[in-house]
């Protein structure tokens, strides 16, 4: 692989100084090698004038073939939005999986995302179109009861199988996902836990996303999800929960005592209007690392972490009428260190260090919705200002996957027609 030399850039680090350094990036072997003034040379430069680098993008919940499910159920309550969704997704196939798959690794790469946690079905197509685009994809095989599933078989031993059959893919990290305990037993969990450690993974779920949810658990159970989920062994380190938007003081500790991690959603909980808002700043207290989702593009409507960031800061700052909750360094640190960190992956990915792999986003700054950028703004614009188009460029693994806005990985029109012939579909049979 030849070396590689991004030049006179703004390099957001995110180290644990969180430093800001002009200067150069040297990347051999699809890792970072050298950072700041370079003066040897390598077989290729980009030149990084009047850009910023950050580290790419970490999409901790996500449901990314709902693609094609895109403004399906806009702008009705929670019941129904679940209804259409239910009845769209339940017509589709194998083959829409994985076009709804190719479509969402060009949303993610052209807005700067190098990596994402998805739960959904039929992982073993998304692998395959993941695998095709470059990206780096922690891909959890959908668990539930087996009332519940339109899996063939058991959902667990589905996920055993995927799980067996991808451990040893390059940028391929797969791991079982029940979906929520409206729709999953004590034993489905503690099948899924059991097998999260055999085979050394982690675990995702969805987790008190809705105050229904959780009322509906507590008159079932006697105990509020995340108790519930502590007493038969599923809170551990091992586990990414996304949404917990309706969780006490000490559901918040029972988490953090276990070391369990949060992804948290701010537009798809803010669209569906589910009213809790994840206690941020509690969380953060209590030593509950957290990052940042899209969630699934028919709740959002797009996989987008610039949009995601600036809608987490402005929630939290509404929500707590302080406007210094959340400031812009933390937001960013969610969608980059913390999201490495919760995927157990902060010692290869998440800042731009010596050693770690180069997955890297370049920022355009000279756009005018970036304009004035100066050392003392580029944090806040990142946040506040930046949009999905001005990422210039995308290195995976040190592997250019766009360059000057073009896909190197995948044929982008080739996809977005086929996308929009079989979303069409989809949506218009009623
Ligand atoms: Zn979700």
């Amino acid at each position: 692989m030849e070396s590689l030399k991004i030049s006179n850039a703004w390099i957001v680090t995110q180290n644990h100084k969180r430093e800001l350094i002009k200067g150069d990036i040297l990347i051999e072997g699809g890792k970072i090698s050298a950072v700041g003034d370079i003066t040897d040379n390598a077989d290729k430069t980009i030149d990084g004038t009047g850009c910023a680098v950050i580290p790419g993008l970490i999409n901790l919940h996500t449901h990314i073939s709902m693609t094609l499910m895109r403004g399906i159920a806009d702008d009705v309550h929670l019941d129904a939005f679940l209804n259409k969704t239910f009845e769209v997704d339940g017509r589709r196939t194998r083959e829409d999986v994985r076009l709804g798959t190719e479509l969402g690794t060009v949303e993610m790469m052209k807005g700067g995302t190098t990596s994402f946690l998805d739960l959904y079905y039929f992982q073993d197509e998304m692998a395959k179109a993941t695998e095709a685009s470059g990206m780096r994809g922690f891909l959890g095989w959908a668990v539930l009861d087996e009332e519940f599933t339109t899996q063939k078989g058991n959902p667990v031993d589905n996920a055993a199988r995927f799980i067996s059959e991808h451990k040893n893919k390059e940028r391929i990290y797969p791991l079982p996902a029940p979906q929520g305990v409206y729709v999953c037993n004590e034993e489905t969990y503690t099948r899924t836990q059991e097998l999260a450690e055999k085979e050394n993974t982690l675990t995702h779920t969805h987790l008190s996303e809705t105050r229904m949810e959780v009322y509906e658990h507590e008159k079932k159970y006697g105990k509020r999800p995340v108790h519930w989920l502590d007493d038969i062994g599923f809170i551990s380190d091992r586990l990414i929960a996304a949404h917990c938007g309706w969780v006490t003081i000490n559901e918040v500790r029972a988490l953090a005592n276990k070391g369990a991690k949060v992804a948290h959603c701010p537009v798809s909980n803010m669209k569906l209007a589910t009213g809790g808002v994840a206690p941020l700043p509690e969380m953060f207290d209590n030593g509950v690392v957290v990052g940042l989702g899209t969630d699934g593009s028919s709740s959002n409507n797009g996989l987008d972490m610039f949009c995601e960031m600036k809608t987490c800061a402005l929630l939290h700052k509404a929500h707590r009428w302080d406007a210094t909750v959340l400031p812009a360094q933390k937001v960013l640190d969610m969608a980059t260190i913390d999201g490495a960190r919760a995927l157990k992956m902060d010692d290869e990915i998440g800042s731009i260090e010596i050693g770690k792999k180069a997955d890297l986003a370049i920022i355009d700054l000279n756009k005018a919705n970036m304009i004035p950028a100066v050392r003392e703004n580029i944090i806040s614009h990142l946040v506040y200002s930046c949009q999905s188009n001005n990422v210039r460029d995308l290195l995976i693994d040190g592997q250019m996957t766009m360059r000057n806005r073009v896909l190197k990985t995948l044929d982008e029109s080739d996809i977005k027609e086929r996308a929009q012939a079989v979303g069409q579909r989809l949506i218009e049979r009623e």
